[in-house]
């Protein structure tokens, strides 16, 4: 198993047997190849339904203003950021490439700042970008979870074995497994 900065988180989301949290981590780190292939994966719906339980506020203020209903399918995220670019994304700033966020975090006390976190596709530089309008990240994603959630129950509806898969299978899709990178 990889030791990266998410390997802590990785442990406890193991010892949980979280799967929707496994699959965030997995999105964390595989980020940008599932951004720049949406188009190959966005119209399976067991891909595109895949729940992602990402932490958007800190862990002591769990339940108090999440950003948006956590799990979220994968495909509403990165749908999200991908419609709404002036918001969802950022110019790296060591070398200026846009950069997509595998998450955001807000904080609406204050001056309501949300933190894009993200990882160069171009540099590889990583960290977070701050940006401000917590309310217009929140309804943005809120409208778009909603049209999703009406998707889905349609679909269900016409497919009652439906079973989104997991992060694992996705990435398995896309060939881009890594084989070993240390
Ligand atoms: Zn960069």
């Amino acid at each position: 198993m990889e030791k990266d900065r998410f390997h802590v988180q990785e442990q406890f989301a193991l010892e949980m047997k979280d799967e929707a949290w496994l699959n965030a981590i997995l999105f964390y780190r595989y980020a940008n190849e599932i951004y720049s292939r949406f188009d190959e994966w966005k119209d399976e719906k067991r891909f595109y339904f895949i729940k992602l339980k990402i932490r958007t506020i800190d862990f002591a203020r769990e339940g108090e203003f999440p950003m948006f209903k956590d799990p979220v399918y994968l495909g509403s995220f990165v749908r999200n950021v991908l419609e709404y670019e002036d918001y969802f994304t950022a110019a790296c700033p060591d070398c200026g490439h846009k950069i997509y966020p595998y998450r955001y975090r807000g904080f609406p006390y204050g001056g309501g700042n949300v933190e894009l976190h993200a990882s160069c596709p171009s540099c590889g530089w990583t960290g977070h970008v701050n940006k401000s309008g917590w309310g217009i990240y929140r309804s943005t994603m809120e409208a778009t979870q909603k049209t999703d959630d009406v998707h889905l129950m349609i679909y269900e509806r016409a497919n009652p074995d439906f079973k989104p898969a997991q992060m694992t299978d996705l990435l398995e899709y896309l060939s881009s497994l890594p084989v070993n990178e240390g």
